[in-house]
This record gives C-alpha cells, structure tokens and sequence, in this order.
C-alpha cells in the first residue's frame, strides 16, 4: 500500500524536483546526499531557520490602527514584489471559489509580481492542492504552493530526521502521509487508525512503538481517543521524541455555513496530556516565508501578505517583517478588526483582493 502511493506520487513528481532543484546550488554538501526529492528543499529550509534567527521588528508593534486600502497602486503595488496569499477565505470558501479571484491573480501576474499560496491546512499534499486549483479552474505551478504538509516534512528534513532511522507517528490525514512518503520518511498513523478504539479492562496497557522519534499533528477528521493516547505515550515516554504541529488554528471553514473546529483542538489535545509545546511549522511560524525569501532571493520589505485571519496570517506578516493586507472575505469580521480588544492590525484592509484592482470591478 505503501510502495504504491510511493510509486503513484513519485510518477508524478516531476514539478515537485522542478520545485526543489534551484532552491541551493550546495545540496552535495549536505550529508546524506541528495538522492531526496527534496534535497533542495532541505538546504533552503536549514539556511532558512538560520536566518529566521535575525527577525526584524514586528511592524504590528508600530502600527496603531488598521486603514482600508484606499490607493493600491501607491500604497501596495508599487512597493511589492510578491504577493502571499492564503488560501481559504481570500481564493475561496470551501470548494467555492470567491467571486473575482482569477481575474485578480492575471492582473497581478501581468503586471510582473510573484505570486505564492501558503496554506495552514494540512489535509493535502502539495500534489493534492494543485488538484484542487485544477478544479477551480485556477492555474497555478507547484512550486507556488506551500501547505502546512509540506512544511512539517521540510522541517524534518531539516533536522535531518532521517538519518536517525525513526519514524513519525501521524495524527492527521493523507496530507502528511504524502509528504512523508516524497522524503522516504517511515510513518504510520493517520488514517489508518480512524476506526481504532481501546478497550479499558482492568490491567490493559496499550502498547505503543518506541522507535517513534516524531509525532506530527495536523488537521484530522478522524480523531479519536486511540490516537491521543498513542501520540501521548510516544511523547511522554519516548526519549527525544519530538511534537510537531502543522498549525494551531483555532477554526476552519469546512463548510461555508459555519466556522469547524481547527487544528488548534487537535493539538490542544495533545499539549492537555503531554504539557509539551510543539514546534509550530505552518504560519505564523517563520519557516515557510524564510524558505521563500532564501530560494527566490526576494526582500522582505517588498513582500505582501494576504490573508482573512489575524491570529494567523496577520500576525505571520507581522512577525517576519512583510507588509500585510487582511481580507473581509474570510473569518474576520470589519467589527472585530476595528475593535478595541484587536491588539494586531494589518497595514491595510479591503472586502475581497478584487479591491486591488477597483477600477476594473
Ligand atoms: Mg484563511
């Protein structure tokens, strides 16, 4: 089962080593080779945690209120490079997408700007995204895509995981699964253990792998008390075993009728019965933007990020020194923006990214 979804993924993974290839002339240098599909990405991602050590001032902390864009050109375009966008509630909703958005991304492209999706959900693979723009009828090449997936493999390859012969205990979904497999890192978990239960008679213990080295958390349908209980003991008593969140969101849109559960009570789970923090690889960790600086060689200054939530995308803007523009049309309310109780704000705020190009709208 395994082998295939290696094979399937790997047939398929010719954008991917596009993706990777240019990312660092100095993969040879890295131990373990480079037969990886992502020995580039392990370099860009190692240098990138080195940089992300000199963090610049948050520009959160300087700015006292938010503004609703007024003049894009001056105030946005004419100082940005690259636009990050989030995915769900600024391209679309669920499996809708919001209403302009096509026309938005080919004015942007050509116009020159480098445009990039970054994605906190870890639910699919970078392979499975593109599917999913595919279907929206959103073209978009691989390499512009960074989901939570894809980072908490990254980050393993960056600490070089592999080499310690250990594997990965997943709650999560196929997402992770095919990240890992790209790495050749061993896993289990998951989906697979979606319909486990344990039987609590008198004296029963569950037993659980001691090779695990790794317990990554991402956002899973299928949680059960099965996988808490088995993460809890790889983590509590497995030496060094390290907790890996992909993102700690409180809510998500798995409908467009109602805020979800996020991965936030995934991981909260977790954290209630370790009292482990775990290392944070999606936003608003550094992680993903350091890599996109390093391979693109792109300046901070000059990048934009675009997102519909303050915990995250703003804050993740805001923290790595970018410019940031929260959108309306996702989670975050005018009201709530506005509100004294906000303590983080955007440079600027528009209903939906059609406003960048008012004009034509
Ligand atoms: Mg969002």
């Amino acid at each position: 089962m395994r082998l295939s979804a290696i094979h399937m993924l790997a047939a398929s993974a010719a954008p991917v080593r596009a993706f990777v290839a240019s990312a660092a002339p100095s993969v040879a240098r890295f131990a373990g080779g480079s037969s990886g599909i992502f020995s580039g990405a392990r370099q860009g991602l190692r240098g990138a945690v080195l940089a992300s050590k000199a963090r610049p001032v948050s520009r959160t902390m300087r700015m006292a209120n938010s503004q609703r864009l007024g003049d894009p050109i001056g105030q946005m375009m004419d100082k940005t490079d690259v636009f990050i966008f989030d995915c769900d509630g600024v391209i679309w909703k669920g499996d809708s997408l919001i209403e302009g958005v096509p026309s938005v991304l080919d004015r942007l492209r050509q116009a020159g700007k480098r445009i990039f999706f970054v994605t906190n959900n870890s639910t699919k693979s970078r392979k499975g995204y593109k599917s999913k723009f595919d279907s929206l009828g959103l073209s978009v090449e691989p390499e512009e895509i960074f989901s939570s997936s894809f980072a908490a493999a990254a980050y393993l390859e960056q600490t070089r995981f592999k080499d310690t012969g250990k594997k990965v205990y997943i709650v999560g979904e196929v997402g992770i699964e095919e990240e890992l497999d790209l790495i050749g890192v061993p896993h289990f978990g998951g989906p697979s253990d979606g319909s486990k239960g344990v039987e609590l008679k008198p004296g029963f213990a569950l037993p659980h792998d001691e090779n695990v080295g790794a317990v990554v958390v991402g956002f899973d349908r299928m949680i059960n008390y099965y996988k808490i209980q088995y993460a809890q003991l790889c983590i509590n008593e497995n030496p060094g075993c390290e907790f890996i969140a992909t993102n700690t969101d409180a809510v998500t849109h798995l409908t467009d009728a109602q805020e979800w559960a996020g991965n936030g009570a995934m991981v909260g789970a977790i954290k209630g019965c370790t009292g482990v923090e775990p290392t944070i690889v999606g936003k608003p960790g550094p992680l993903m933007i350091d890599y996109i600086i390093q391979k693109y060689n792109v300046e901070r200054s000059r990048i934009c990020m675009v997102g519909d939530r303050l915990d995250t995308d703003v804050l993740f803007g805001a923290n790595n020194g970018l410019m940031s523009i929260l959108t309306l049309s996702g989670v975050t309310t005018e009201e709530k923006l506005l509100s004294p109780e906000n303590k983080i704000n955007p440079d600027y705020y528009v209903n939906s990214i059609n406003d960048f190009f008012p004009f034509y709208t």
